[in-house]
C-alpha cells in the first residue's frame, strides 16, 4: 500500500515539475495511422485516477505482479492508442478515447480496450520504447506487443475470440506488409493466439491435432506417410501424390489447406500460406454433418471447403481469427435454389458449393465484420462460363467459386464491401495440363489460389491478390 502511495505521489508531482522541454523519444502505437502530438500530451499528462483506461491497465499490472507505474494521457483525435517515452523518462501510454470506444463497439466486445492496453505495456516492459527502428524491427516489436497482449488476456480470463477481438476490429490492412511498420493483420491475430496459448499451456503449433474419432473412418493426418511430391512456392505448397498426402509437414511449415482436386487417380492438393488458423481435415463416406456440428462447437471454425472426391466428402474446417462468420449449410438432391433464396434473404451467400451421393450441398456465410457480401448470382453452365465472368467483373463483382459440378460449370459471383479493381485482383486460368506452370507464375506475382476444380478434360484455377 505504501509502495502504491509513493508511485501515485510520484506521479502527481511528474505533472508540475516537468512541464517545459519535453520531447518525444520513441512511439509505438497500435495500429498505422497518427501518433500522439506533444503538445496534447503536455496538456493532459497528468494521472486521472478512475477512468476506465486506468482501471484496465491497473488490472493488467496486477496480474503481472507490477505497481502501476504508466502514466496514462488521453489525447482525443490521434484514432490510435500508444506506448511513448518522453525524454524525461517515464512511460506514458496515450489513449484516444473514442477510438477505444470505436473498437469496442465494432468488435462488439469488452476486452477490447484491455487487450489494445495491454499491447501497449507490452512495448514498454519489452524496451520497445527506448530505441528507434526500421519498419522489420517495427513489425517484429508489434508481434512481440500483441503476443504480450495474447497472454496477459488469458491471464485475465479471455477467451481467445476475446484476447484478438480489437485486432480484428482494426481496419482490414494488406496482406502485403514489406512497407509498413505494422504486420499484416493475420500474423497479429497468430502472435496474439500464440500468447494466448503459452499462458494457456498449450503448446503452438502445429494446430492440426487430429480431433477424437467418432465415426468409422480414420483421420487423413494419421494415416501413414504415402509418397508424395510436394512443390514449395512463394505462398503456396503443391503436393502431389496417389493416395491422399499427409499435410502435417506442410501444415508445420506455416501452409494451411486451401483446396484439393482428385483427377481420377492422383490427388492435387494445394496449401496456402496466410489462409486461416486452426485446421481440421476429414474425409467420410456420407455428408459429414456431425463433423461440422462438433468443429463448429467445439473449435470454433467454419468449412473453408467441401469437395466429393473418389465416393469419399472431403472436408476442411477453418478457424477464421479475423472474421466473425455466421454459417449454415444446405443438401438436397435437387439444385436447392428455393434454399439458396430463403439464405439470401436472411443475409447468408454461397461460400462454398459440390455434389456428391446425388445430393447438392451449399454453404453459406454471414459476416458483419468486414469482407461482408452485398449482392450474389450464381449459374450453372454447359461450357466453361468467361463470359459471364467478364460481365460481372466489369460490374465489380468477383469469383467466389467456380466448380465443375454434375457435368456442368456451376459459378458464384459476390459483390463485396470491401472490394474492387483498385483493391483487389482476380485471375482464372484455364489448361488441359495441370497448371504448375500458371500457378507458379501467378505465385511469383503475389496472387494465391482461390478455388481449382477439375472436369470436362479441363484445369480452372481461381487466384486472388489483394493489393
Ligand atoms: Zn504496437
Amino acid at each position: 500500500m505504501k509502495k502504491l502511495f509513493i508511485t501515485i505521489c510520484s506521479l502527481f508531482a511528474l505533472g508540475s515539475a516537468h512541464a517545459q522541454n519535453l520531447e518525444t523519444n520513441f512511439v509505438c502505437t497500435y495500429g498505422e495511422g497518427a501518433t500522439p502530438d506533444l503538445l496534447c500530451m503536455q496538456m493532459q499528462r497528468s494521472f486521472s485516477g478512475g477512468t476506465d483506461a486506468n482501471e484496465a491497465t491497473k488490472k493488467i499490472l496486477r496480474v503481472l505482479g507490477l505497481a502501476p507505474n504508466f502514466i496514462m494521457v488521453p489525447c482525443p483525435n490521434i484514432d490510435n492508442c500508444a506506448a511513448v517515452t518522453l525524454n524525461d523518462g517515464f512511460r506514458y501510454i496515450v489513449y484516444d478515447k473514442e477510438f477505444m470506444q470505436n473498437i469496442s463497439n465494432t468488435a462488439s466486445n469488452d476486452w477490447t480496450s484491455t487487450s489494445i492496453l495491454a499491447h501497449e505495456i507490452g512495448h514498454h516492459l519489452q524496451g520497445h520504447t527506448l530505441r528507434r527502428t526500421d519498419n522489420e524491427e517495427s513489425r517484429k516489436m508489434e508481434l512481440e506487443a500483441d503476443r504480450f497482449s495474447g497472454f496477459v488476456l488469458q491471464k485475465l480470463g479471455a477467451n481467445l475470440r476475446d484476447a484478438q477481438a480489437a485486432m480484428n476490429a482494426l481496419p482490414h490492412p494488406s496482406d502485403d506488409d514489406s512497407y509498413s511498420s505494422h504486420p499484416a493483420k493475420w500474423k497479429r491475430l497468430n502472435a496474439i493466439k500464440e500468447g494466448w496459448n503459452d499462458a494457456a499451456g498449450i503448446v503452438n503449433q502445429p494446430e492440426s491435432t487430429p480431433q477424437p474419432e467418432k465415426t468409422t473412418k480414420i483421420d487423413v493426418a494419421s494415416l501413414d506417410v504415402e509418397v508424395s511430391d510436394a512443390t514449395t512456392l512463394k505462398t503456396h505448397d503443391i503436393i502431389q501424390s496417389d493416395d491422399f498426402p499427409i499435410l502435417k509437414d506442410s501444415w508445420n511449415a506455416g501452409y494451411n489447406y486451401k483446396a484439393a482436386v482428385y483427377d481420377y487417380n492422383h490427388w492435387y492438393v494445394f496449401m496456402r500460406k496466410g489462409f486461416g488458423g486452426w485446421q481440421a481435415y476429414r474425409r467420410r463416406e456420407h455428408f459429414p454433418k456431425d463433423e461440422i456440428k462438433e468443429l463448429w462447437d467445439k473449435n470454433n471454425s467454419v468449412i473453408s471447403s467441401l469437395d466429393y472426391y473418389n465416393n469419399e466428402w472431403s472436408l476442411t474446417m477453418t478457424s477464421f481469427n479475423d472474421k466473425f462468420i455466421q454459417q449454415r449449410w444446405a443438401t438436397d438432391s435437387k439444385f436447392p435454389a428455393e434454399k439458396i433464396k430463403e439464405s439470401w434473404d436472411e443475409g447468408y451467400y454461397i461460400t462454398e458449393a459440390t455434389f456428391g451421393e446425388n445430393t447438392w450441398a451449399i454453404i453459406f456465410n454471414k459476416t458483419n465484420n468486414y469482407e461482408q457480401f452485398t449482392d450474389q448470382m450464381y449459374n450453372r453452365y454447359d461450357e466453361f462460363p468467361k463470359d459471364a465472368i467478364k460481365e460481372y467483373w466489369d460490374k465489380g463483382w468477383f469469383i467466389t467459386t467456380l466448380k465443375h459440378l454434375n457435368g456442368q460449370w456451376f459459378l458464384v459471383m459476390t459483390k463485396y464491401a470491401d472490394r474492387n479493381a483498385n483493391n483487389y485482383q482476380q485471375r482464372w486460368n484455364k489448361t488441359t495440363e495441370f497448371p504448375m506452370d500458371k500457378v507458379l507464375k501467378n505465385d511469383n506475382e503475389g496472387l494465391q489460389l482461390q478455388c481449382v476444380t477439375y472436369g470436362d478434360g479441363f484445369w480452372v484455377t481461381v487466384m486472388e491478390k489483394w493489393r
